[in-house]
């Protein structure tokens, strides 16, 4: 009787130990996370002309390791894309830098993301603009974001489950469009629902082969588009292939 009440007593005083060693580990890991984000910023950002400043502060922000599978966290600020499951990436920190500076983006705009994947894009994105738009055709992948997005407190992201070849018709026009998957060619109804000035990045190109990033532009009702750099995106898929 006696034996059991000690050890009850010192289980319980090993209680707040726990406590107290698991919020330091957690402080300590945070901490180690805004070091490793501070880097990927110099190193991957700022060296490779990345000049912004609101795209830097959102990427200095945005925590790219919530975002990835547990497995993956470690990797999260490393120089490359990382698998997000269902055979899909998150795209490399720089690309997500660069297709973000490219857009101009301003604190009233309001953006159109096609390929939600794990949310992070859309999360940097938020950091700076009023309202992100992002549809996803993988409803796995759509529901796992949105639920990551919501928890992370982001209020200004609307996710929704659909081909995005269509836009988002209620909510435009966009003052621009992202687009994270690699088309054939830029879908029309895009271009439609890009407000007059407004700017679209996509990856365009066959799926197996090197795509060209294009910027395109909508001046005076003429559309204008401009090669920026080859690059390698997973598909974009269509609702009925
Ligand atoms: N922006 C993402 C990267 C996503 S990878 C991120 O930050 O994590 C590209 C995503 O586009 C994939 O999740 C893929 O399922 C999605 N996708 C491909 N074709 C699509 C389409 N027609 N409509 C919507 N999403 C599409």
């Amino acid at each position: 009787m006696k034996s059991r009440s000690i050890s009850t007593f010192s289980f319980l005083s090993l209680v707040p130990m726990a406590i107290l060693l698991s919020c330091i580990l957690l402080i300590s890991f945070t901490d180690d996370f805004r070091q490793q984000r501070e880097q990927m910023v110099r190193r991957q950002l700022q060296a490779r002309g990345i000049t912004d400043s609101r795209t830097i502060e959102a990427m200095r922000n945005t925590e790219r390791h919530r975002f990835v599978p547990a497995g993956q966290q470690r990797f999260a600020y490393e120089d490359r894309p990382l698998p997000i499951g269902h055979g899909q990436t998150i795209s490399q920190p720089y690309i997500v830098a660069y297709m973000t500076q490219i857009i101009e983006p301003k604190s009233h705009y309001r953006v159109l993301e096609i390929g939600t994947g794990s949310g992070y894009h859309a999360a940097v994105l938020s950091e700076i603009v009023d309202e992100v738009f992002t549809i996803e055709i993988i409803e796995a992948l759509g529901k796992q974001a949105d639920e990551v997005i919501d928890r992370l407190g982001y209020d200004n992201i609307h996710v929704k489950t659909a081909d995005g070849y269509y836009g988002w018709e209620e909510h435009a026009p966009f003052d621009a469009i992202v687009v994270t998957a690699a088309a054939e060619y830029i879908p029309p109804p895009l271009v439609e629902q890009l407000k007059e000035g407004g700017k679209m990045i996509i990856p365009v190109g066959s799926p197996f082969r090197v795509q060209q990033l294009m910027l395109v532009e909508k001046k005076d009702g003429r559309i204008t588009t401009r090669n920026l750099m080859p690059v390698r995106f997973v598909p974009f898929r269509r609702a009925d292939n």
